[in-house]
């Protein structure tokens, strides 16, 4: 491994080598790595103008990397040099990236003001997450003005990434069943600007319709002032793919200078707490003295021996090295 200083100058200098390297030790879990990481950060510095972080969802086959891959092209071709990564928590079980990958966006992967990053296969989603957040640093470095990050539309992950981009992008399709879906699980509530992707051919009157009824239940729910701006595009035959930029560029703009810096801010302090709230959980997993009480404890509430709360002040007095650690607590 370079030298953090020469990684630095790597990573200044737009080499993709050097990138590439940079990215992969922010990924590592090793301690003597996480330390390199740090002075690699602080050697980088941000650049003039901040960069456009958007954060990209939808379900599986809604056709993120079909869009990703045309946005990104126009985005090269307007002269913006663009960085996509991918947190996918997913991938963990599979042990394959399913998302970023370089296969999935052929003509972007070749592209050399392009850079496509593959979401790391081990870890938690906090892992991931400090991986990714660290990696927006490096190709922000790497004058990367435009940062994309994809995330798959399940669970915890939109949240997360969320808390790491300027504008949230969410695509989802006409059928009404996705959009329901959407609503249900609180991600329509993450959106700055919905995409109903492939308006294209017979489905494009379709989309159409089911633009204007999401956006005027958006309406009904945020009002029409806070509600998220809902268009329609085909990431395969590129229509609307710059009108979504323009209202992703519009929401960024709304918040203003400030605002963005505020917003900034804030993610970075909720982030931090995550990051504690993730590494505590870890150390309460691996603690020997809770694995020592656990069977117990497990037998001991499954029985109904013990009620809930005296079973947790069990389990925190062993993780906190307290000998006494019986509470006695009778059965409610
Ligand atoms: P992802 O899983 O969300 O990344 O979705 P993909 O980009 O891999 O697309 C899934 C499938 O939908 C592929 O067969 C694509 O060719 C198709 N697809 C993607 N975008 C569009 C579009 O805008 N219009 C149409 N008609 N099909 C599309």
């Amino acid at each position: 491994m370079d030298s953090a200083d020469s990684l630095a100058d790597g990573v200044r200098a737009g080499r993709r080598a050097a990138v590439s390297r940079a990215i992969t030790l922010m990924e590592s879990s090793h301690p003597d790595h996480r330390s390199e990481a740090r002075v690699l950060l602080a050697a980088l510095e941000a650049p003039a103008q901040p960069a456009v972080r958007v954060g990209i969802s939808g379900l599986p086959g809604v056709g993120k990397s079909t869009f990703i891959e045309t946005l990104g092209r126009q985005l090269t071709t307007a002269g913006h040099r663009v960085g996509v990564l991918a947190v996918d928590p997913s991938s963990q079980r599979t042990g394959g990236s399913v998302l970023g990958d370089k296969t999935r966006m052929p003509r972007l992967a070749t592209d050399p003001d392009a850079y496509i990053r593959a979401s790391p296969s081990a870890g938690t989603l906090g892992g991931v997450a400090r991986a990714t957040s660290q990696a927006i640093l490096v190709l922000e470095a790497a004058a990367y003005d435009v940062v994309l990050v994809e995330t798959v539309g399940v669970g915890q992950s939109e949240t997360t990434v969320a808390g790491m981009v300027d504008t949230f992008l969410f695509l989802t399709l006409a059928r009404t069943g996705d959009q329901l879906q959407g609503i249900k699980r609180g991600i329509l509530e993450l959106a700055d600007v919905i995409a109903v992707n492939k308006a294209d051919g017979d489905r494009r009157t379709e989309a159409q319709a089911a633009a204007r009824e999401l956006s005027g239940a958006l309406r009904l729910v945020h009002g029409r002032e806070a509600a998220p701006a809902v268009v329609t595009c085909s990431g395969l035959s590129g229509d609307g793919v710059d009108a979504v930029w323009a209202e992703v560029l519009d929401h960024r703009s709304r918040l203003g200078v400030d605002g963005l810096a505020g917003k900034r801010s804030h993610q970075r302090l909720e982030f931090a707490w995550a990051l504690v709230r993730d590494e505590l959980e870890q150390r309460l997993r691996r603690s020997e003295p809770v694995r020592r009480v656990r069977a117990q404890v497990r037998e001991q509430v499954l029985r109904g021996e013990l009620p809930a709360v005296a079973a947790a002040d069990r389990i925190l007095a062993a993780y906190d090295g307290d000998p006494d650690d019986d509470t006695g607590e009778p059965v409610n």
